[in-house]
């Protein structure tokens, strides 16, 4: 069969349910995912067998491909005969580096099946286990690819049976995740098992690869003695021959993961809580053509001339040019102006996507990552996706200024398209103080945003500054019930924070509170105080009423609410967010008259007496901790602890594998800055580490008024920490 051209063949098994896979390719960073994506690229036609390893067809963008990371998640359909049928694999492509958790978070909805891919000589990593337990929790289901088995033989040269003993390790590692952290009724059925052919044993950079089946069948004995062979006579260029790694992995993809219409049926409960036992319930469940057309987005992208593209899983129904949708998050309908598959870097117009596959839809403006589409007569009863859950947070901060002021309009329109298309980014337009701010999960991630944000506005001259670990404010104590009034002086709040009891958040998590449902009352919730929730921030801040209701109160709800956020983004201290607290309101007067009680009134009353109960209750900064990794060869053991608890940082456990060492612990992420070039200078390079962020900590109290001084001198805030009274009225 000619591979080049494809599309006709791919568009037919579209409609074959049981012939399709989608699968993502998750790693820790460098242990050869791309590479091994190249491969199956050339095995499905749509690389030359020359350029892989080196062309990196996935890696499309022009920054991924001079850093040789992996940035932005892309896709790929491509077909793969085995058994005599053929099917259709819809590959996505995620990022390894952990400052691109939340893309991997994102891709795992389209997805159903992982191959985890696990270099030998390191073994699981870090990142691994983050990326596995991701997919475990969204009911993905992961099959295993060891690779760099020539590093094994040619470099460490090591004998068969340490081989085969580190091969056992690894897969003892590996299920150990999946028994920790998938759901009972997979922990058994995922382990995965050479046995079944659920773990590919390779080499990606030599494109060869087998399971224990393959092996068995080309005569290749387990142990290794033949490629060993091979690599002593300078002739395993012949294993890419005999043991194709792109059939291996795809034949395994195959056998070992589920086709959509095999996994939706429980994937769906767990992604989705509507009645399965509805229409549309039943459509997703079945992965049904003919059921109401239902999408969820993973990716939004902007694209010149074309608008905002949608990419996304399609659970039920199709979708055609023309279809009118509705986006359920922003309440809005849409005319989908084309539809198209993914190739890599392009995307190829199409009339018809089905239900299981992967389609991009233009132009759907205010699409993001994580809503839902539904075919617009379901929209009165559409239930949307679960809320996609980030593991990493914007911990560090750069602020930016274009040098000509004229130039802040396009600024603006940038720094929205950088967030639009990286959740994980958050960027802040104070025009008051003229500040524009972008936070991201580590240094990587903020240098890779600014690239983009130049690149969309190449004419534009900007300054930026370094990055700066961002903070949060929290209280230690109970505060005082203070009022405040708004500044007609018609309205009065009397507002009292505390700390955020865990038991209380975690009750509101569980009780599925999201972000789309903020302004609506709980129906599950057991706790009195609970019950009043009238809001909750992202940030983990929560509003609670416990006033006396009055017809006024109702009224004002939406704007005290809008008072709440107000104050939740920019505390007392010196304008950091604020966490982890509970904001009480106790008593409030609002003015019947509702030109008098109109929004900026009510939020600007409601924002001070929150911001001056904190003052009472004794506010403390809160630092962005980072977990870090650190494998080095045992020799520099000494020096890499060293700079870690130099820094601040706390060492957790150190692990031997191999002749590696491997060191947990934490650092504070305002200690990390040049600790890069610090460790590879004092290690001649042999030090590998990895940052990812952990939790919040309190910042040590000789430390914190310094830090105070100098984010309220950046912010051009007076030196003087406000007191309670600048913020509260006499009653
Ligand atoms: P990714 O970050 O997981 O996408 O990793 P890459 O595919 O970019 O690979 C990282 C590095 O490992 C590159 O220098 C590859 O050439 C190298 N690499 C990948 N697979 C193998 C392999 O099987 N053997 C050896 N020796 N090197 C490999």
């Amino acid at each position: 069969m000619p591979r080049f051209k494809q599309t006709a063949e791919i568009l037919k098994l579209m409609g074959s349910k049981e012939a399709i896979r989608n699968v993502g390719i998750i790693a820790h960073i460098d242990h050869g995912k791309t590479t091994m994506t190249d491969s199956l690229l050339v095995e499905a036609g749509l690389l030359s067998p020359q350029v892989a390893g080196s062309a990196r067809v996935l890696d499309y963008l022009e920054e991924e491909q001079r850093r040789g990371i992996t940035i932005k998640t892309a896709n790929i359909s491509l077909l793969h005969e085995t058994g005599g049928h053929p099917y259709l694999i819809n590959l996505v492509d995620t990022p390894g580096h952990v400052d691109f958790t939340g893309k991997v978070t994102r891709a795992l909805r389209a997805i159903d099946g992982a191959v985890v891919v696990v270099d030998a000589v390191e073994e699981v990593m870090a990142q691994t286990v983050t990326v596995t337990r991701q997919a475990l929790e969204e009911r993905v289901k992961p099959v295993l690819f060891i690779n760099k088995l020539d590093r094994l033989i040619e470099e460490m040269k090591l004998a068969p049976v340490e081989i085969q003993s580190k091969l056992t390790r690894i897969i003892a590692d590996f299920n150990n995740l999946i028994e920790n952290y998938a759901e009972p009724e997979f922990r058994k059925k995922w382990k995965v098992d050479p046995e079944q052919e659920s773990v590919v044993f390779g080499s990606a950079l030599h494109k060869w690869g087998f399971t224990l089946k393959t092996a068995g069948e080309k005569g290749i004995k387990f142990g290794d003695r033949d490629i060993m062979e091979a690599y002593g006579k300078g002739k395993h260029r012949a294993l890419s021959r005999l043991i194709p790694l792109a059939a291996a992995i795809l034949d395994m993809v195959v056998k070992n993961l589920p086709s959509p219409i095999e996994s939706q049926k429980y994937r769906v409960p767990k992604i989705w809580k509507g009645d399965t036992r509805s229409e549309i319930g039943q459509a997703m469940l079945n992965c049904d053509d003919e059921g109401p057309t239902v999408m969820c987005v993973t990716m939004a992208q902007t694209v010149p001339g074309t608008g905002l593209v949608a990419t996304g899983r399609l659970f039920s129904g199709s979708i055609r040019e023309g279809d009118q949708i509705h986006l359920v998050e922003a309440d809005k309908e849409y005319r989908v102006q084309q539809v198209s598959m993914y190739m890599g870097a392009f995307r190829e117009a199409v009339n018809k996507i089905s239900a299981g596959n992967i389609a991009g839809l233009s132009a759907l403006g205010l699409a993001r990552a994580g809503h839902t589409l539904v075919d617009y007569k379901h929209k009165e009863t559409m239930v949307p996706f679960e809320r996609v859950k980030y593991v990493a947070e914007p911990v560090m901060t750069v602020s930016i200024e274009p040098k000509k002021p004229n130039d802040l309009p396009k600024v603006m329109e940038a720094m929205d398209r950088i967030s639009i298309e990286d959740p994980n980014l958050l960027t802040t337009i104070d025009k008051e103080t003229g500040q524009y701010l972008i936070s991201g999960i580590g240094e990587l991630h903020l240098e890779i945003a600014m690239n983009f944000l130049r690149q969309y506005i190449d004419d534009v001259e900007l300054t930026a500054s370094s990055p700066i670990a961002s903070y949060r404010e929290t209280v230690s104590r109970q505060g005082r019930t203070v009022m405040a009034k708004s500044p007609n002086k018609r309205n009065k709040f009397w507002i009292e924070v505390e700390p955020l009891e865990d038991a209380f958040w975690e009750m509101i998590e569980k009780s599925r509170f999201s972000e789309q449902m903020m302004e609506e009352q709980p129906a599950d919730l057991q706790w009195k105080e609970a019950g009043n929730v009238w809001a909750v921030d992202k940030n983990r801040n929560v509003l609670v009423d416990l006033a006396e209701d009055t017809q006024y109160l109702q009224d004002a709800k939406t704007n005290i609410i809008t008072g709440f956020h107000w104050a939740c983004r920019t505390g007392a201290l010196c304008e950091e967010p604020l966490r982890g607290i509970k904001v009480k309101l106790m008593k409030t007067q609002v003015d019947p008259d509702p030109c008098l009680r109109e929004t900026t009134q009510i939020t600007r009353g409601v924002s001070r007496a929150i911001l001056g109960s904190c003052l009472t209750a004794k506010p403390i900064l809160l630092e962005p901790i980072y977990k870090i990794e650190v494998s080095v060869q045992a020799q520099w053991f000494g020096t890499c602890a060293n700079i870690i608890s130099r820094r601040r940082g706390k060492i957790l456990t150190t692990e031997q594998k191999g002749f590696l060492t491997i060191i947990t612990g934490y650092i504070p992420v305002a200690e990390t800055f040049g600790l890069s070039a610090k460790m590879r200078s004092a290690t001649s390079g042999y030090a590998f580490w990895q940052f990812a962020f952990d939790h919040w900590n309190k910042i040590p109290e000789n430390l914190a008024s310094e830090v105070i001084r100098k984010l309220r001198e950046r912010r051009g805030l007076p030196e003087e920490i406000p007191t309670p009274q600048m913020f509260v009225d006499e009653a």
